[in-house]
């Protein structure tokens, strides 16, 4: 059985292996909203609820939702969660797993295992619900969730801030933190990524200077941020240029300098699409080691590099090396195990990644996760070939 939400999954989880005479259970038309629990801050919805549409439900109560990303239409609840998925406010709000109250799931023996009072403290042993999150539909069907909601925040303001290097941006996002305790996301991107955004859509260039690197910050909070944020910015090391929207078309005329990022790389061509992520104190490392590494690689290779750098998450894009994917893949891998990364930041393993996790994880981890596997699924029915590579 493959468990299919909205299939946005980036790493192949819900989609059957070519060839498999796999049953595709689609969870989409479980697309119930029970009214908003304004007192709790959390609501109970079907694991089939799309995120735009949860959005909206929390809006008209006067709440938010914490986890926001552009596949916001399609994207379920129950695969976000199935994915333990993160996004643009992961800074703020935390990812997936921290808006789960609890959740129903059927196992694979039938079972219905139910947590929906959403308690905030609940010590009565292993939390079940956790251990969904980031499954990827290998150890249970998540059909109910009980999610956390956050309030909307007054007054926003976003930066566009033209760095001169990594270090810059690092350091910049440090003092951002300690200043503007407000900060929302802060998110990087590259030259390369400017330029073939523009290519591709048009936008113009920011500022009157071409920089190595920028930063997209949005702070938000009960007053308007816009003031400290220029204060801020101002008085910052290695910032070259910097312009602040409190309006909402030139915020969203700022993000589309970070947003149009995917878009333009796909009409480019088809990337090598990685997610990683690197211990702080080595992503400016790793930012000037991967360009060699992929280069070695295929060397006619064009790197696009952008990314949630608060995480220390990077989005590693290459085009222009479709035949030499895996090499390029294994290249870049091998060196964030080097600095103790993630192969895998945000959109899990699914099929895609299955051979490189053993750079993630220890064989102890490994056969605990296994251990786990068959506990809850003997048969080996859900998902097979995703997460755990096949026994
Ligand atoms: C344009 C775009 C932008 C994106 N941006 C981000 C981003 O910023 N951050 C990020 O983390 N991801 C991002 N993604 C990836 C994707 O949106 C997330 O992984 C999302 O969580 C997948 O949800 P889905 O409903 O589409 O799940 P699917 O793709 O259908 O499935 C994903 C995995 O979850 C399992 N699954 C789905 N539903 C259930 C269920 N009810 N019970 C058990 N298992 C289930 C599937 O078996 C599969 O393994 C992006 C994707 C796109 C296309």
């Amino acid at each position: 059985v493959t468990v299919q939400g909205g299939n946005t999954g980036l790493v192949g989880g819900g989609v059957p292996a070519a060839g498999s005479d796999t049953v595709l259970l689609s969870l989409t038309r479980l697309d119930e909203r029970e009214p908003v629990d304004v007192a709790a801050r959390q609501v109970t919805v079907g694991a089939g609820v799309r995120l735009s549409a949860l959005q909206q439900h929390a809006g008209a109560a006067g709440l938010d939702f914490g986890v926001d990303l552009a596949a916001r239409d399609s994207a379920t609840v129950g695969g976000l969660v199935a994915t333990n998925a993160g996004g643009i406010r992961v800074l703020r709000h935390g990812s997936m797993r921290e808006q789960v109250a609890g959740a129903e799931a059927v196992l694979a023996d039938g079972t219905v295992i139910s947590r929906l009072t959403g308690l905030p403290k609940d010590n009565t042993g292993y939390d079940l619900t956790q251990l969904l999150a980031g499954s990827e539909g290998t150890l249970a069907v998540i059909t109910r969730l009980r999610l956390r909601l956050v309030g909307v925040p007054a007054q926003r303001a976003v930066a566009l801030v033209a760095v001169e290097s990594t270090a810059a941006a690092i350091s910049l996002i440090g003092r951002v933190r300690d200043e503007l305790p407000d900060l929302q996301a802060a998110e990087l991107f590259y030259r390369a990524g400017l330029d073939l955004v523009r290519e591709q859509t048009g936008v113009p260039e920011p500022f009157t200077e071409p920089a190595p690197a920028y930063l997209v910050l949005e702070c938000a909070g009960r007053t308007d941020p816009t003031d400290v944020m220029l204060e801020v910015l101002g008085s910052a090391d290695g910032v070259l240029d910097a312009t602040v929207a409190g309006d909402l078309a030139g915020q969203r005329r700022l993000w589309a300098y970070r947003e149009s990022h995917t878009e333009a790389i796909n009409a480019a061509g088809v990337p090598v699409k990685l997610d990683v992520s690197i211990p702080m104190g080595g992503l400016d490392a790793f930012v000037a080691e991967v360009p060699g590494a992929i280069a070695a690689a295929a060397p006619k290779a064009r790197l696009i590099l952008f990314g949630h750098v608060n995480e220390g998450n990077l989005h590693v894009n290459v085009l222009d090396a479709v035949d030499e994917g895996e090499e390029v893949t294994d290249a870049v891998l091998q060196v964030v195990a080097r600095y103790g990364g993630s192969i895998s930041s945000e959109h899990g393993i699914g099929r895609a990644k299955v051979p490189w996790l053993h750079l993630s994880r220890s064989p102890a981890e490994l056969a605990a996760m296994r251990a786990i596997k068959n506990a809850l699924d003997p048969a080996g029915l859900l998902n097979p070939g995703v997460l755990l590579p096949d026994d």
